[in-house]
C-alpha cells in the first residue's frame, strides 16, 4: 500500500516512505492542560487519530509508536496555578499538579468520546525535565545556545538554515514570533530553552539555577527521549509550524550533529465556528465537554471528517443536524449487526478507503462511498454480511462503533424532558386538537420543537423523535 501525505517542509505530496518499516514513529503535539479542551484542540487530535488507524492497517499495529505528549508545565498553567494557590493556600506547585492531572485527565476523557485510540505514549513534559537539561547543555556545547541572566537563548544566527520550515522572510518570523526585547539577547529572534523561577514559580535544579524550560524544549526532548533522533512523521495544527516547530527542527538538529528530527511535517487546518474565528471575547468558545453534553462524541467526529485535514473547517449547528441525521439513518440500517474486524482488510478495500485515505487521508472523498452504498443496503433487504461490511469499513474512521439499540437509547437519554413529560404534552395536544383549539395545539409542539423534540402525526398516533 502506498501512502502519500502533504509534508509541510517540501510543500509537496509525497510518498510515505518510513525510515524502519518495523518502527513506524510519530509524533503530535498535544495539549497545554489548565483548561477545558476546544473544539479547535479536537482537530489535530481527530486527524492523527486516523492517521494513526491508517499506519496501524498498513504497517501493522505492533509497529506503530504514537506519541502524544502533554504540555504541563507553561506560563499559563503557573499564571492559573498562582491563582489557586493563593485562593486555596496551597504551594503553587501543589496547584500546578493538581490543576494539570486533572485537566488531563479530561481530555483524554473527551477525546476517547470522540473515538479517538489511546497513543502509544503520553509523556508528560515534568516527567523529562533531566531529558530537557541534557539538551540544552549539548546545544551549548555544540555552539548553538547560550547562557546569560539564568537564561539559556537558543542562537539563531548559528543555523543558518533557520526558517526552512516556515519560509518566510526574517521580518514576517520577527513578526510570527512575537519576539520579546531583552537585554541578554544575543540575537531579536533567539528563543529561551530554559528561564529563571521565583520561589513563587514551580522550578527545577539545573546547571543554571533553578528555572523551568521554554515550551518548545519539551517537544524536542520528549520526540528525541521517546522516539529517537530521527523519526518519522510530527504533526500538529497549522499554527505550530512557526515558531514551534521551527525551533523544533533548530533544537534537535543543533543537538543531534544536523540530523532532522522528522522527515515528514503535517499540519491541520484550523477551525472557526460558525464562519467566525473562535475566541471567548465573542462568546463562541465550544470546549468539547459542552458540546458532549448536547451531542453524541460519534457526531461530532463525524463532523470533524467531512472537510479534508488541511483546508480551513468550518464548525455549524447546521452541519451536526446533518451529521446526527446522516449517522441516524446508517444506525437505522445496520441494526445491532457485529463488525467483522477479522475481514476488516477486504471491506477496507471494498469502501475504496485505502484509495482515498492513502492520498494524504482525502476522507471527504470517501464519504461519497458510504452514501452510496448505504443508499443501495436501503433499497434491498441486505444480507447481515452486507451490514457487518458497512459497519466494519465505518468503524475503520472510528464511525459505527455502537449498535444502534445504544446509539438511540442513548439519544432518548440526552434530552432534558423525560418520556413521561413527552407523552403528557402529546395527549395535552391531542386534546387541544379535538378541541380545534389549534393555537394550543401548534404551542405545544413548538415547545416541544424548542426542547429538540420532534412530533410526527399519523392518521393512528402521533410518534415522536429527538431532532439534533
Ligand atoms: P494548544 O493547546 O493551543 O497548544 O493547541 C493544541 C493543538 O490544537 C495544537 O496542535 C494546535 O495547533 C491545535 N489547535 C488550536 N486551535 C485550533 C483551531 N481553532 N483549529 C484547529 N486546530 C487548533
Ligand atoms: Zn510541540
Amino acid at each position: 500500500m502506498s501512502i502519500r501525505l502533504y509534508n509541510t517542509l517540501t510543500r509537496r505530496k509525497e510518498e510515505f516512505l518510513p525510515l524502519d518499516p518495523r518502527n513506524v514513529r510519530m509524533y503530535v503535539c498535544g495539549p497545554t492542560v489548565y483548561d477545558y479542551a476546544h473544539i479547535g484542540n479536537a482537530r489535530p487530535v481527530i486527524v492523527f487519530d486516523v492517521l494513526f488507524r491508517l499506519l496501524r492497517h498498513a504497517f501493522g499495529a505492533p509497529y506503530v509508536t504514537y506519541v502524544r505528549n502533554i504540555t504541563d508545565v507553561d506560563d499559563k498553567i503557573n499564571a492559573r496555578a498562582a491563582e489557586m494557590a493563593a485562593a486555596q493556600g496551597v504551594s503553587v506547585e501543589a496547584a500546578r499538579a493538581d490543576l494539570t492531572a486533572k485537566t488531563a485527565a479530561q481530555f483524554e476523557a473527551d477525546v476517547a468520546a470522540l473515538g479517538c485510540l489511546s497513543p502509544t505514549l503520553s509523556p508528560r513534559a515534568t516527567q523529562h525535565i533531566a531529558d530537557m537539561v541534557a539538551m540544552i547543555e549539548a546545544l551549548i556545547a555544540a555552539g548553538h545556545a547560550y547562557a546569560a541572566e539564568g537564561h539559556v537563548l537558543y542562537d539563531v544566527a548559528s543555523k543558518p538554515d533557520y526558517g526552512k520550515l516556515a519560509k518566510r522572510s526574517p521580518d514576517e518570523m520577527m513578526a510570527g514570533a512575537r519576539v520579546e526585547v531583552a537585554p541578554y539577547k544575543r540575537g531579536p529572534m533567539d528563543f529561551v530553552l530554559w528561564k529563571p523561577s521565583d520561589d513563587t514559580q514551580p522550578g527545577w535544579d539545573s546547571p543554571w539555577g533553578r528555572g523551568r524550560p521554554g515550551w518548545h524544549i519539551e517537544c524536542s526532548a520528549m520526540g528525541g527521549r521517546l522516539l529517537g533522533e530521527s523519526f518519522d512523521i510530527h504533526g500538529g495544527g497549522v499554527d505550530l509550524t512557526f515558531p514551534h516547530h521551527e525551533n523544533e527542527i533548530a533544537q534537535s538538529e543543533g543537538a543531534h550533529g544536523g540530523h532532522a528530527p522528522a522527515r515528514y511535517w503535517l499540519h491541520n487546518g484550523f477551525l472557526q465556528v460558525e464562519g467566525e474565528k473562535m475566541s471567548k471575547s465573542l462568546g463562541n468558545f465550544l470546549t468539547i465537554n459542552e458540546l458532549l453534553k448536547d451531542w453524541p462524541g460519534e457526531a461530532l467526529r463525524f463532523n470533524m471528517l467531512k472537510t479534508h485535514y488541511r483546508q480551513p473547517l468550518d464548525w455549524t449547528v447546521k452541519d451536526l443536524r446533518v451529521a446526527v441525521k446522516t449517522l441516524d439513518s446508517w444506525y437505522k440500517l445496520i441494526g445491532d449487526v457485529e463488525a467483522r474486524p477479522e475481514n476488516a482488510g477486504a471491506y477496507f478495500l471494498s469502501y475504496k478507503l485505502s484509495d482515498t485515505l492513502a492520498d494524504d487521508l482525502n476522507i471527504p472523498a470517501a464519504m461519497p462511498q458510504f452514501h452510496y452504498m448505504a443508499a443501495v443496503l436501503s433499497e434491498k433487504t441486505p444480507a447481515e454480511a452486507e451490514l457487518a461490511e458497512f459497519k466494519t469499513a465505518a468503524n475503520f474512521l472510528g464511525l459505527l462503533t455502537h449498535t444502534a439499540s445504544d446509539w438511540f437509547a442513548a439519544k432518548k437519554q440526552a434530552v432534558s424532558l423525560d418520556e413521561g413529560d413527552i407523552r403528557q404534552a402529546i395527549e395535552a395536544r391531542n386534546a387541544a386538537r379535538k378541541a380545534k383549539d389549534f393555537a394550543e395545539a401548534d404551542r405545544i409542539r413548538d415547545e416541544l420543537l424548542a426542547k429538540g423534540i420532534v412530533l410526527k402525526d399519523s392518521p393512528k398516533e402521533t410518534t415522536w423523535e429527538v431532532k439534533r
